[in-house]
């Protein structure tokens, strides 16, 4: 009966995770390279590290994103969307 709880818990756990990192399609955050400043907070928090500062401008590995929406929310001008 535990095993099946905790399977149960397992699984509910694994679809929340899903749930909260956002859409696992194609779907791919891109930076407007005008509204940019190259501040490098989007680098900062990113926990897949799938954000680098190259020539002034965030550049997002679309590999290494999980769309979890950190640097959307941290970027002070809105030029991740
Ligand atoms: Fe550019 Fe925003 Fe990232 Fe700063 S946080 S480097 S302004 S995309």
């Amino acid at each position: 009966m535990m095993r099946y709880v905790r399977g149960l818990l397992g699984v509910s756990l694994l679809i929340l995770m899903v749930a909260c990192e956002g859409p696992a399609d194609n779907t791919q955050l891109l930076v407007d390279d005008d509204a940019c400043i190259g501040c490098g907070e989007c680098e900062e928090v990113c926990p897949y590290n799938a954000i680098e500062i190259i020539d002034g401008d965030a550049v997002i590995d679309p590999s290494l994103c999980h769309f979890c929406y950190r640097c959307v929310e941290q970027c002070p001008e809105g030029a991740i969307y």
